[in-house]
């Protein structure tokens, strides 16, 4: 320990010539998940280090000896989770030690990241939680008790943003609050359930997120984006299937390139164990999977067209990663285009999102109205239950109607609505 000089807060290390040749932490993250705890460091060259515990008090050293630190690294520990201290300690002849102080005794991975855009090298020290995480409604209030199940799937997250919007909007963002509205809507209206494979900002592998659908033994899955493209004009919604076959259009090909790179973005290690996806129940068969899933996705794609524009017509397909290994209905919706200045706008604004998630709940209504799994098949979509916080244009938003047709058919005297209330939807 003596040989270590103590880095104080704000205190900032010169570079000296002993330094000459090692690497610098760039940059310095934290994304906490209900499966694990991801901490990354951003470094300018592939480093050496080491990884040893002390378990009283819990402790978790990391050991860099051709690193050094420039700025402190600071966190929010709110945010932290099991992780209540991070200390590090600077050698007089190089060398860096991380010493990260947590709450329990936990299992951790370290690794490597070779680079990729935007990154340079990432150190990544996942913390591994202890149970098995519960899937997790938006809020507790929406909860639903129906047995048809849909997972949502908000694409990206944590180190992989998605596309950037010409504003420099995040993609991952706009998924996870299209994808907690349309969770919100399903859970308040009862009719079928809805849980989300993230609930924050973390990264989830696409293979986590295929075996959460199945542990939960999911009716439908439905993964959310936002697109990018090279041409700024291209506008509109697409919904996707998936094609063994590759791509079937330059499109699918090239969007499909990009969304399955998202675990290089998002930092999966290499040969890490991943959950057995084959042993799943293929009784029902692969034909069975593409006409059903092309069933909804058809579905969704009609009531996203009468709501706003779509870049696609047709159900397009394509070889996305996240789609296969599920033995369900399966469908990627990329919701407009993060890449087109005034969609950017829209993709963030909250009507436009709840417009955007009424689409598809009433898509994933039509389907599983012709669903024979579906125990609640036969409903008709003339009945909406007031949730907490809803209002006549959230309403009219989500279930594509005029706020003066609502008040006229209910006979509203006031605007003001009740949680419970059930509305006629014309
Ligand atoms: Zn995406």
């Amino acid at each position: 320990m003596s040989r270590f000089v103590l880095l104080l807060t704000g205190t900032f290390l010169l570079m000296s010539e002993s330094f000459s040749g090692a690497g610098l932490v760039s940059g310095f993250r934290i994304w906490h998940g209900p499966d694990r705890t991801r901490v990354v460091f951003d470094l300018t060259n592939d480093v050496p280090y080491e990884v040893s515990v002390s378990e009283l008090p819990n402790q978790l050293n990391l050991d860099l000896p051709d690193l050094v630190l420039m700025t402190p690294l600071t966190f929010d520990r709110s945010v932290s989770g099991p992780i209540e201290s991070i200390k590090t300690e600077q050698s007089e002849s190089g060398g860096l030690r991380v010493v990260f102080g947590l709450n329990e005794e936990l299992e951790y991975q370290v690794f490597m990241l070779a680079p990729r855009e935007p990154y340079a090298f990432r150190l990544v020290v996942d913390l591994l939680a202890k149970i098995e995480p519960r899937p997790t409604v938006p809020l507790p209030e929406f909860e639903s008790n129906a047995p048809y199940l849909v997972v949502i799937d908000p694409g990206h997250g944590g180190d992989d943003p998605g596309a950037i919007g010409a504003s420099g909007k995040y993609e991952k963002k706009v998924a996870l609050q299209i994808s907690q509205r349309l969770a919100e809507l399903i859970n308040s209206q009862g009719k079928m359930r809805a849980v989300l494979t993230r609930t924050n900002d973390y990264y989830i592998s696409l293979r986590d997120r295929v075996g959460f659908a199945m542990r939960e033994r999911a009716d439908v899955f439905l993964s959310i984006h936002a697109d990018a493209a090279k041409r700024k004009g291209a506008s509109g919604a697409s919904v996707f299937i998936l094609s063994e076959k590759g791509a079937g259009s330059e499109l699918g090909k090239w969007l499909a390139q990009r969304e399955n790179a998202a675990d290089l973005a998002g930092g999966v290690k290499i040969g890490a164990h991943e959950p057995d996806l084959q042993k799943t129940l293929l009784d029902m068969g692969i034909d069975w999977k593409v006409k059903e899933s092309r069933k909804l996705a058809g579905a969704l794609l009609s009531q996203l067209g009468e709501s706003g524009p779509l870049h696609s017509a047709d159900v397009e397909s394509a070889a996305f990663v996240v789609l296969k290994a599920v033995d369900i209905p399966a469908v990627l919706v990329e919701t407009g285009f993060m890449t087109n200045p005034s969609e950017e706008k829209k993709l963030n604004d909250r009507l436009f999102q709840e417009k955007i998630a009424g689409a598809l709940y009433r898509g994933l209504l039509a389907y599983c109205n012709t669903d024979v799994r579906c125990p609640n098949r036969g409903i008709q979509n003339q009945h909406y239950r007031v949730a907490e916080g809803d209002s006549l244009a959230l309403i009219s938003a989500r279930m594509k109607v005029s706020v003066d047709a609502l008040r006229r058919v209910n006979q509203l005297q006031s605007d003001r609505l009740v949680p419970g209330q059930v509305l006629t939807i014309p």
